[in-house]
């Protein structure tokens, strides 16, 4: 197998570049299922979505009042006479004629003849005839909406790559979809290293740590699309973390870990991830989150990543190279993390020749222009920072510093905020 990721060696690489070396773990999107529409949420097309009908079916109503025809120049003579009603989900038989009107209910088929509806508080009723308080106000084809004028027919309504939110599901039930072909979800195995790893419940020993980064890391998983097969914590073991890889390279489409790839580990753990497959230790310029393992494991060479240890680090390289991943897996048409332009509130430190990733938190002032400031103690271990923060702010490589007021680039941590 020839892959720039095992080639990449002990050069310090950029995150741009290492976030391209890791697309090539993954030749293509899982293959495709079809889903009724219920089950579609969050799940991305495999295939374009063509509409077969016009939306709206019929030129209809946008409004209760009356429907008529009104001419190109001019008004009609007035009052008009009332001549029948047509509700939202029936028919008018009829041709209506010029000069009359009937009364019409929001979403009703427009009578042929008629091009117009006037809204009901605009009107007067009188004797079985119509008229408008201010004639002049009229626009020819007001309050109408017409044939296919949200999608037509034949046209492509979704393209194949689109995550399917609210307003796509409910774009597919309008063209009367009963479900879609999404790609597979990803299927994650999961699971922390270290002799200190201690799982949440038990007692803590000692030198015990609580196992932060299998959950951290199982939200993050959920959050981009992922199913968790959690295969726990491991010692610092090296028949067991092998054992653990071959299962999980076995049944998984992706693999991750975290601890044990830090210098003083990382002979140990190389040794177990040679036995099962290719792997490579990459240097990135980037804080925090070095180093990185990255690999492929098994017959089937399932994409493996050995994350930091410090849980914030696991996070921060997690969002930068195992999300497009996911995304990729899935069959997003852009995979790249979202970015966002923010004004410093205040300096913000930074060293020039890496990639500072601090956490951060927007606002919006008065003029709706977007502010972010760090939410404090940088440490990659310090969760807490990271749970203050809605957004990664990504300093680039060539600034030693970003001055109050200063623009940068910022990847906002919910999609709420994109
Ligand atoms: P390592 O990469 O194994 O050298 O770990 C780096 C740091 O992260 C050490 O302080 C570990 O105790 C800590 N660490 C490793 N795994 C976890 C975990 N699952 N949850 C919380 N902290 C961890
Ligand atoms: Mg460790």
């Amino acid at each position: 197998m020839s892959l720039s990721c095992f080639d990449l060696g002990e050069r310090m690489l950029g995150v741009a570049e290492a976030r391209a070396a890791t697309a090539r773990l993954v030749a293509a999107p899982l293959p495709s299922e079809w889903l009724p529409l219920a089950a579609l949420h969050g799940r991305v097309l495999a295939e374009s979505q063509v509409s077969p009908i016009d939306v709206p079916q019929n030129t209809n109503a946008a409004m209760d009042g009356i429907a008529l025809s009104w001419p190109e120049e001019g008004v009609p003579t007035a009052p008009w006479p009332l001549v029948g009603e047509v509700l939202a989900g029936h028919r008018y038989a009829t041709v209506l004629a010029g000069g009359e009107c009937v009364r019409i209910t929001t979403g009703a088929p427009l009578p042929a003849g008629a091009n117009t509806v006037i809204m009901r508080e605009q009107l007067d009723e009188r004797d079985g005839c119509v008229q408008v308080h201010r004639p002049e106000d009229v626009r020819r084809g007001q309050n109408v909406r017409l044939t296919g004028e949200d999608i037509a027919r034949g046209a492509t309504a979704l393209p194949a790559g689109t995550r399917l939110g609210a307003a796509e599901l409910g774009l597919l039930a309008s063209l009367g979809m009963a479900g879609a072909s999404v790609h597979r979800r990803p299927r994650v195995a999961l699971f922390s290293t270290g002799d200190e790893v201690t799982a949440p419940g038990d007692e803590l020993p000692p030198a015990g740590i609580f196992d932060a980064n299998r959950f951290a890391l199982r939200g993050l998983v959920t959050e981009h699309g992922g199913e968790i097969l959690d295969l726990g914590i491991l010692p610092d073991d090296q028949p067991r973390i092998v054992a653990a890889l071959e299962e999980a390279a076995r049944q998984a489409d992706l693999v991750i870990t975290s601890g044990g790839v830090s210098v003083g580990e990382a002979d140990r753990v190389r040794g177990a991830l040679q036995e099962v497959g290719e792997l490579g230790f990459w240097k990135i310029a980037m804080r925090p989150g070095r180093p990185l393992a990255c690999g492929q494991l098994g017959a089937v060479a399932t994409p493996f990543f050995g994350l930091p240890g410090n849980p914030v680090a696991a996070m921060v390289t997690f969002l930068q190279f195992v999300a497009p991943l996911l995304r990729r897996l899935q069959g997003y048409r852009d995979p790249q993390p979202r970015r966002l332009i923010a004004l410093a509130d205040a300096p913000l430190a930074s060293r020039a020749g890496r990639v500072d990733f601090l956490r951060g938190r927007l606002r919006s002032d008065t003029e709706g222009r977007l502010w972010v400031c760090s939410t404090g103690r940088q440490g990659s271990g310090i969760l807490s920072s990271m749970v203050a923060a809605d957004c990664l702010i990504e300093i680039d490589p060539e600034r030693a510093e970003v001055a109050a007021g200063d623009p940068v680039t910022v990847q906002p941590l919910s999609d709420d905020l994109c």
